[in-house]
Parts: structure tokens; C-alpha cells; sequence
């Protein structure tokens, strides 16, 4: 049970307040920074409330792409032509069933200005392009394809073009310090730059209203204590996703109990609960980013296969993809099958992710031999392979629609990887929010006071994901957090 007190406190309860400001912001990740940046431009008075000992967030941690298009400057130095509509094509079919047409139209029309903006704020992008497949480019380049658009089925939906943006960054250690460094650095500096203060150790508990249901305040803890905090014109919620806590976990999105990944402990959705308390609706709650822990540069050339040893996703596709239909809808099982020529390549090619590159579990001579090995019933790989051979023998791959430069029939010695259980991932579902941000409430309106972005709420993800999408809406709905809860009062 949680024990954490989140049903909201009334203003007229309060004796003092401990702090003060006009717009007070809960957690200095992507989506809290944006918020305070904006905020503060806006001539706002800024706190930002920090669980932890410093700024920074999953967004810190994080491979720091963010998700732009529609003609960035990177995109056009590399060559590409893209544009609005065909931004927003894509990201219908990729993040949906169930995208949020306003807030889908909003972000892609807005995308180059907020590229620039980004830019203004010092964050440093580098004009290249990396076109192999990965999870992200070993090096500094700034642009890569991450979202499955040059692959089927998306790329016969929309013209493709890559739309990863990575903050330019030397020495980046997985998980560690990545791009999103280089992201969350200059913004948190551009905050301070503009007056922004921050309270750190201050965990957000509780929502404090007045007698008209105004969101006014907060109640925190800070080092042990209780600690009250006004907010003149409003409160915006930035505390991340749901991922680590459980019981929300087994409430909503059961596959991915024991699996959280690219999320952190305090993400245990303290925000969505709080809002919830005063009546807040949500959306999306099942939407989940699934990440699978395989080097592309492997599965891209051989086939991955369920457990029934059928194919199930184009291997040329975003990683993020493979790793959302492999567990949610084949059971978490997959096995990749690969001849030992295509492995040695897949080996020896560029990667950012060698943790991730697995050894063979089986090899045998045959597919027959392998399928035995592996526990399949006889006939099934064999039939999947026969059937991929047939095709690949002429570079195609009508099942799936792999491109064609990715295609060939697979040959012997032949070896199965056994990926099964290599999945794991974060929330995507949250509060309901409006264009502008505002909490909605389970009547449609806006809860007064009250602003949200970044992965406490729902945002342009609904069921699909692309790379950089979390930090993209994350920092683009944030920023109209700050904007709206400034202009407030
Ligand atoms: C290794 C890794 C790689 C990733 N790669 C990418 C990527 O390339 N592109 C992409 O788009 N996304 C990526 N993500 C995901 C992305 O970082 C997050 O989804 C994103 O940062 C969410 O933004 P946010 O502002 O909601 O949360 P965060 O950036 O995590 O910020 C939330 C802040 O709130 C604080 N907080 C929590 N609870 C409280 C409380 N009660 N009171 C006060 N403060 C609180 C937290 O400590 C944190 O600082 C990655 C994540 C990881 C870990």
C-alpha cells in the first residue's frame, strides 16, 4: 500500500508557507526545465523542486535524442527534405492507434522552431548523419533514422526521413552520461542564467487547493521535514513516468512488471497519483517504450523468429519496435537466426552498443538439426526459413517487407540466438493534458492552477514509440507549461 499522503491539503490549513514563488515546478528533468525556462522568460518568479541532489533526471541519463523534423537545420545540411505533413503521417502510423491529433499538430508544425530554440539555448547539435542501424551512433553525428521511418510498413505511409536530433557530446558512457547531458546542461544552465531558483533533497507529495479548487501550492518533504511551498500563479508537474512503481505497474501495463528500463527509481508517479487525487483524467495508461537488448547490427541480418518460429517484425526496423512486438505481442519470446557469414559481418560492423552484441546458443549444420536443438516442432523454422530462402534468392521479402539491401538467403553453418525475456522499458501513459498543458479534469476542464508535461502525462505516444519522443514532447509540452502557468494570475 502506499503510505505517501497525496490526497490534496487545503490552503486555509496552512499556517505559513515555507517558500514562495510564482510558478513552482515539481522535478529539474527535460520537461521541468523547459517549464522553468519559459516560465521565468515569461517574467515569472521560478522554484523548481528537485527529489534528488541536483538537476538532471532520466533526461541526463538518457541517449538524448530528441525527436524533430519538418526541415531542421541538420536535417538539411545532411540532405534531407522533409515537411510537416509528412512528419505528422509518420507519427500517426508509428505512435498510435490513438495519437492525439491537437497535440501531434501542434508539436510537428512547432518542430524546426523548437529545434532552433533548442539551439538558442545553447544546446550543440553537429550536422552529420549516421545511416547504419543502432540504437544511437557511436560517435558525436546528430542525426539518425529512430523510429522505423525507412522501413515497413511506414516507409510506404510517409515519405521518410531520419528525425533523431543528439546534442553533440564527447566521451559518452551508456547510461551514464550521454547525449541527453548535452541536452539537460546548457538548458538547466539557460534556467539559471534567467533567475531560475531550485530547492534539491524536496520530494513532491501533495497538492494544496483553495476553497474555489485552485491548485495553490505543495506540500514536500525536504531532509525529513514537511515543508509547504505557494505558487502565486500555478504548479506544473514534471516528475516522470510510472515505471518503478509496481503497483501502477500491475495495474496498467502488467507486462512490464520487472522490467523497468531507461527510467529511474524516482519515477514511481507521484504526479499522476496527486492529480489524481483531485479528480484528474488520464490517457494512455498502457503505453509503454520496450527496449530490446540486442545489437541491431546482429538482427538486421539474420531472422528473428517467436516461439513458434515464425517471423513477427521486418529486422531492419527501429530496435524500439522489435522490443514492443516481442513482448507485447509474442509473449517476450524471440530468437534470432543468423548464419555464421552474416554474424561475422554483424560482428565486425560499427556499433555504439557492443554490450549488446550475444553469442550463439546453437549452432548446428542445418535449420532442421537447429530447430531440434532449439525445441521448435519439427517443420516450423524449416518452413520459415525455406519461405524467406525462396524470396531472399531474388533480394526480397514479401512477407515483411525488409529492404531489400538487408535480404539474403540464409546459409550454413547456421546458429540461433536465444533472446527470449530480453526486453525492458518505461511508461508512456499519464495524465491527460491539454495543448497547452493544462491537467484536465475527469469533467474536460482544466484544473485550475495545475500544468504537467513530460512523462507524468500522456503525450504524443499512444500505444507506438520512436526514439526521442519523450524528450521531444517532453521539452516541447514543457515549455508550454511554463508559458500557460506564467500567464496565469
Ligand atoms: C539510459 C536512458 C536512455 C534514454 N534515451 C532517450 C532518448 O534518446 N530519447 C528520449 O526521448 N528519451 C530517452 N530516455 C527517456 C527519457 O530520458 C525520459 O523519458 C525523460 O527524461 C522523461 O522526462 P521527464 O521530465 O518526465 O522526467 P525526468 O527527465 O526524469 O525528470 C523528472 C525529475 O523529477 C524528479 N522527481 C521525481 N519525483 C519527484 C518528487 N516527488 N518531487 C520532486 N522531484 C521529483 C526526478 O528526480 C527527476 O529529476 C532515456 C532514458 C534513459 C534512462
Amino acid at each position: 500500500m502506499n503510505t505517501t499522503p497525496i490526497r490534496p491539503v487545503a490552503a486555509a490549513d496552512i499556517e505559513s508557507w515555507d517558500f514562495e514563488a510564482d510558478v513552482v515546478i515539481a522535478g529539474y528533468g527535460i520537461a521541468g526545465v523547459s517549464a522553468a525556462i519559459e516560465a521565468a522568460d515569461a517574467g515569472a518568479e521560478v522554484l523548481v523542486l528537485e527529489r534528488t541532489g541536483g538537476w538532471g533526471g532520466a533526461a541526463a541519463l538518457a541517449g538524448g535524442f530528441v525527436y524533430l523534423g519538418g526541415g531542421t537545420a541538420v536535417q538539411k545540411s545532411c540532405g534531407f527534405t522533409d515537411s510537416v505533413e509528412e512528419m505528422k503521417n509518420f507519427l500517426r502510423a508509428a505512435l498510435g492507434p490513438g495519437v492525439d491529433e491537437a497535440k501531434l499538430t501542434d508539436y510537428c508544425e512547432g518542430s524546426v522552431a523548437h529545434f532552433d530554440w533548442l539551439v538558442e539555448c545553447g544546446v550543440p547539435f553537429k550536422h552529420t548523419f549516421w545511416g547504419e542501424p543502432g540504437w544511437k551512433p557511436p560517435a558525436d553525428d546528430g542525426l539518425q533514422y529512430t523510429g522505423g521511418e525507412n522501413s515497413a510498413p511506414f516507409n510506404t505511409l510517409a515519405v521518410p526521413a531520419p528525425r533523431g536530433h543528439v546534442p553533440q557530446m564527447d566521451n559518452k558512457k551508456s547510461g551514464e552520461k550521454g547525449g541527453g547531458y548535452m541536452l539537460m546542461k546548457p538548458l538547466s544552465e539557460k534556467a539559471e542564467s534567467l533567475g531560475v531558483r531550485a530547492e534539491y533533497d524536496m520530494r513532491v507529495q501533495t497538492l494544496v487547493t483553495d476553497a474555489d479548487g485552485r491548485v495553490v501550492g505543495l506540500v514536500a518533504k525536504q531532509y525529513g521535514k514537511e515543508v509547504t511551498v505557494r505558487a502565486r500563479r500555478g504548479v506544473v508537474l514534471a516528475t516522470g513516468s510510472f515505471a518503478y512503481n509496481d503497483a501502477m505497474i500491475e495495474a496498467y501495463v502488467p507486462r512490464l512488471i520487472g522490467r523497468p528500463a531507461a527510467s529511474i527509481e524516482e519515477h514511481d508517479g507521484a504526479s499522476i497519483r496527486m492529480a489524481q487525487a483531485l479528480g484528474a483524467d488520464l490517457a494512455h495508461m498502457d503505453a509503454s517504450e520496450v527496449a530490446f537488448f540486442c545489437d541491431p547490427q546482429l538482427f538486421v541480418r539474420g531472422i528473428l523468429v517467436n516461439g513458434r518460429g515464425q517471423r513477427y517484425v521486418p529486422e531492419d526496423t527501429y530496435p524500439g519496435r522489435v522490443g514492443q512486438l516481442t513482448l507485447l505481442q509474442n509473449d517476450n519470446q524471440a530468437f534470432l537466426v543468423i548464419d555464421e557469414a552474416a554474424y561475422e559481418e554483424g560482428m565486425a560492423a560499427p556499433t555504439a552498443t557492443e554490450q549488446l552484441r550475444r553469442t550463439p546458443t546453437w549452432v548446428c549444420e542445418t535449420v532442421e538439426e537447429l530447430e531440434a536443438e532449439m525445441g521448435l516442432p519439427e517443420g516450423a523454422l524449416t518452413a520459415t526459413v525455406a519461405m524467406y530462402n525462396r524470396h531472399a534468392a531474388n533480394g526480397a521479402d514479401p512477407l515483411l517487407g525488409k529492404k531489400s539491401e538487408w535480404v539474403k538467403p540464409i546459409g550454413s553453418p547456421v546458429a540461433a540466438i536465444d533472446l527470449r525475456g530480453m526486453t525492458g522499458g518505461f511508461t508512456l501513459g499519464g495524465l491527460k493534458t491539454s495543448v497547452d498543458s493544462e491537467v484536465l479534469h475527469v469533467t474536460g476542464e482544466p484544473i485550475p492552477g495545475l500544468f504537467a508535461a513530460g512523462r507524468c502525462t500522456s503525450g504524443l505516444s499512444a500505444w507506438g514509440y520512436c526514439s526521442g519522443i519523450s524528450l521531444g514532447d517532453g521539452s516541447f509540452f514543457g515549455r508550454r507549461a511554463g508559458k500557460a502557468a506564467a500567464a496565469e494570475g
